[in-house]
């Protein structure tokens, strides 16, 4: 790997320069062999012992300057000055073959001078979790960052229970977020923060650069980035779980689900994560969320912002209320797609696509129907074969059966055919099921067995197929299981 590392060279005070703790017998469980392939270089000829060494924090790479990453952030509305990389450090960046400049961090590295209570490690179980979902994610076509390894560190790290440690290595878009800009902003330091937002813009969104006001320009292509990440997640039922601002990216990627969950019977209010008690981050509270982050980071850039108070305010009022439009369009858009329309032409589309899709989830919340089977039997429904959609329902059969029928009418009317394999294409049959996930958690981490993780892996890896072989990967979980389903983030 060739590292070329602008966030240490160019970011004074954002960072502490750290070294990873030593792994006393590293092991690898997980190595990502397409993401290294998209990475380029040798890394895909290294041996097993080579990649034990480097991605269990051992053997620093040639060219790395690890470095423990400073930023602040609202966790569950509450903001801290100084949050930071308690766990994590970034190794540096490389350029893939694309071209495309990709951070390499670790997870689980050992305390940091960020580090607060914190013992700076992780566990097998949430390091393997971030693989499952982040590969998942990455297969539905939703911008995620990935895990290129994990590797078992032979530690054991002390939770309620005493866990087997691990590191995970992580390749992002980069790892700015919102609480980055919140860090300098709460310090009044704005020549720091100038210095952060010409780096945020060089990086992520050079079209700002000639914008009149830079900063601006960043939060609008923020705002649009992640209106279009929320409303895919949306589509498929994600619930992030903890979308503090610290785990909110300036680069439009998911990142740092730690408790996150697919939600399987549709209902808005689902929150899976234990310690979300108010249910903030609940499912249908994500857009909003979103726009909340929003304005911190439109707070964050207040001091960077061209104009007169007045003038700010306007511009940055307008950006973050304009979050709901784009993400309303945003939304409608994956809709269309899920009903089989493909892109949506104009506005009316749009806004057909968006009535009968909430029309479509309210029966479904009604009739607690799996949110990812509700949508995938429209497949078989488009064909005319309704039995697999009216099982579904149970009693509410007939009401989906109606709805069926005026959404095809309405295609008709709208000269427009529902395009079969686009509905596949949009409606995933495999989702990381919450129930398998914890059997391959659970087997991976009390026994070293990862049979059923790897079987996992390579179903989330094909959601839109539905073959024989993945049939058990498409059910739901036993209803006693699908409601009291808890997720922890695993600190
Ligand atoms: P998270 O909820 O994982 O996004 O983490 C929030 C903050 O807590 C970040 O600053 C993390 O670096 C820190 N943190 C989480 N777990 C640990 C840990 N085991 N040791 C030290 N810091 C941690
Ligand atoms: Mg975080």
């Amino acid at each position: 790997m060739i590292f070329d590392n602008t966030y240490a060279c160019e970011l004074e005070g954002a960072f502490a320069p750290w070294q990873p703790a030593q792994a006393p017998r590293p092991r690898e469980l997980f190595f990502n062999g397409a993401l290294a392939n998209e990475l380029g270089g040798d890394l895909v000829q290294w041996p097993l012992e080579q990649r034990e060494a480097v991605f269990s924090g051992n053997q620093v790479p040639e060219g790395a300057q690890p470095i423990a990453q400073a930023y602040a952030g609202h966790q569950f509305g509450g903001f801290s000055p100084q949050l930071g990389d308690g766990r994590a450090l970034l190794l540096g960046e490389v350029i893939d073959v694309q071209g495309r400049r990709r951070d390499i961090a670790f997870k689980g590295s050992g305390r940091t001078p960020f580090s607060r209570g914190g013992d700076g490690k992780a566990a097998v179980g949430p390091m393997l979790r971030e693989v499952l979902i982040g590969e998942a994610l990455h297969a539905l076509g939703i911008p995620s960052t990935r895990a290129l390894a994990v590797v078992a560190t032979g530690d054991v790290v002390h939770r309620e229970r005493s866990l087997p440690g691990a590191v995970l290595t992580r390749v992002a878009d980069s790892h700015l977020r919102v609480g980055t800009f919140e860090f300098f902003a709460a310090r009044g330091d704005t020549v720091r923060l100038q210095r952060l937002l010409d780096y945020a813009v060089a990086r992520h969104a050079p079209a700002a650069a000639q914008a009149q006001d830079p900063a601006l320009g960043l939060l609008e292509h923020v705002c649009q980035k992640q209106a279009a990440l929320v409303a895919q997640w949306m589509g498929v039922g994600f619930i992030h779980g903890v979308m503090n601002t610290d785990n909110m990216s300036i680069s439009g990627q998911s990142i740092d689900f730690g408790p996150c969950a697919f939600m399987e019977p549709h209902d808005p209010a689902t929150v899976y994560s234990s310690i979300d008690q108010q249910g903030r981050y609940a499912y249908g509270n994500q857009p909003t969320i979103a726009q909340w982050n929003l304005a911190r980071l439109a707070d964050a850039l207040w001091p960077v912002m061209k104009g007169t108070e007045d003038e700010k305010l306007q511009g940055a009022q307008a950006v973050v209320q304009g979050f709901e439009a784009e993400f309303n369009r945003a939304m409608a858009s994956v809709w269309s797609y899920k009903l089989g329309w493909g892109a949506a032409q104009d506005e009316s589309m749009l806004e057909a696509a968006r009535s009968l899709a909430t029309f479509w989830q309210a029966l479904m919340h009604q009739h607690r129907v799996d949110h990812t089977l509700g949508w995938r039997r429209l497949c078989e429904a488009a064909n005319g074969e309704y039995r697999a959609i009216t099982e579904c329902f149970g009693e509410g059969g007939q009401d989906a059966v109606q709805w069926i029928e005026t959404w095809l009418h309405e295609t008709r009317a709208m000269n427009l055919e529902v395009d079969t394999s686009g509905l596949r294409r949009a409606n995933p049959f495999v989702i990381p099921r919450n129930h398998l996930v914890e059997d391959a958690l659970g087997a991976a981490s009390r026994e070293g067995d990862l049979a059923l993780f790897n079987r996992l892996l390579d179903a989330v890896r094909r959601p839109w197929e539905d073959d024989e072989a993945l049939q058990a990967y498409g059910e739901p979980a036993p209803p006693e299981l699908a409601t009291a389903h808890r997720t922890f983030c695993g600190t």
